[in-house]
């Protein structure tokens, strides 16, 4: 079985509109301070023995944006995760980052170090729209990115791009998709606008400033992605992620194939050994628990044997290829749970054939309520 690393960077330049992820502006001192508590998390799982021997087969920086620290510090923290815990040797290592947040020799210099992957936030390529969801931008700024990662030696691209927010018209999205492909990179990640809390498109909505996304026009629009990638050669694998063959995330796929990942950094999760833990989504107390000596563990939940094949089909689900039913132990297939399966069929949201279950078109739209019903 598979097992990766997850680090959670938690800084950016500004704040999104559109995100509540754990996170704080960066200032030099705050990601000095920061580098020294995950070097410390990072041994002291080295010491605990969490990874139980195994080599990491992938390696994620997200945050936040991991390309807010420098070059130096990045491959600083590579370096001790290949120290303390080992790398496979053709391991997945990918590093999210802000088009506007690097520099040809700082991409070099990340390719040298073992960084395979890079995973550019565009969100789109409209300078009005970029204005409007927050990022202080450009869609030059992503392009020059993109040409400066490839020729530094990225040869794995993803690009992030967000559709159906109050605003964006499906003339802008068809433009978007268009000089994306145009970029050619090796995976897209498009994801469905979701109003969140404590953000300030929640404020502005709550306000009257802008309208509630609407549910039907964002189905066009994903109707729109999906035509126009798979005619440039992009396959649907999960229901927000399409790549060229061979290029699929190694690393996500991880969360979707109940395969074991450590995840190190305030609010990063775990599944390791049957069991999630969570870290404290609190860099002040991030910070406490480490200089003090200790994991900055939250939540632990050890998972019983249903539990875990329940969570498997749920997050598995998410795969076009859906899930093999001759996998699941029989001792899962309760009644109850059985009966939940035949009624999200009759509903004409799951489907089996050939032994397998997976979302219809229709239940991909429900993907969350699916999962829901299943845990
Ligand atoms: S750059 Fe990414 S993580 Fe940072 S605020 Fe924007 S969407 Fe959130």
């Amino acid at each position: 079985m598979a097992i990766g690393l997850y680090i959670h960077v938690p800084f950016c330049r500004t704040r999104c509109h559109f995100c509540a992820f754990y996170l704080q502006i960066h200032r030099d001192d705050k990601a000095q301070r920061y580098l020294a508590s995950l070097a410390r998390e990072i041994r002291l799982h080295a010491d605990l023995n969490s990874l139980g021997g195994r080599h990491l087969d992938t390696v994620y920086f997200g945050g936040g944006t991991p390309t807010t620290l420098l070059p130096d510090q990045l491959t600083g923290i590579l370096e001790l995760i290949r120290e303390c815990f080992g790398l496979q040797e053709r391991a997945e290592v990918t590093l999210e980052a802000h088009p506007n947040t690097v520099t040809a020799e700082g991409l070099r210099c990340l390719v040298r170090a073992g960084f395979t992957r890079i995973s550019f936030g565009v969100q789109s390529m409209d300078d009005d729209e970029l204005v409007l969801i927050g990022r202080r931008t450009h869609g030059t700024t992503a392009r020059a990115a993109v040409v400066a990662a490839r020729r530094a030696g990225f040869a794995n691209i993803n690009l992030d791009l967000i559709y159906g927010y109050p605003g964006q018209t499906i003339a802008s999205w068809r433009a978007t998709l268009d000089e994306t492909i145009a970029l050619e990179p090796t995976h897209l990640s498009c994801y469905a606008f979701t109003l969140e809390d404590h953000t300030r498109f929640q404020v502005d909505v709550r306000r009257g400033d802008r309208a509630e996304p609407d549910a039907e026009f964002q189905n066009v629009m994903e109707d729109e992605a999906l035509r126009r990638l798979a005619a440039a050669g992009y396959e649907r694998y999960e229901i927000s992620n399409f790549s060229r063959p061979g290029y699929t995330c190694r690393h996500n796929l991880l969360y979707w194939q109940g395969d074991e990942y450590l995840g190190l950094g305030p609010s990063a999760q775990s599944y390791l050994n049957g069991c999630r833990f969570g870290n404290v989504d609190d860099l002040t107390a991030y910070h406490r628990a480490l200089e003090a000596g200790r994991l900055p563990i939250l939540e632990v939940e050890q998972l019983s044997p249903g539990q875990r094949v329940r969570e498997a089909v749920a997050f598995g689900l998410r795969l076009t290829e859906g899930v093999d039913l001759g996998e699941l132990s029989s001792d899962s297939m309760n009644g109850e749970w059985e009966r939940t399966l035949n009624r999200l069929v009759e509903r004409g949201w799951l489907e089996e054939r050939s032994g397998r279950i997976r979302l219809t078109g229709l239940g991909r739209r429900f993907a969350d309520s699916v999962a829901v019903e299943l845990l």
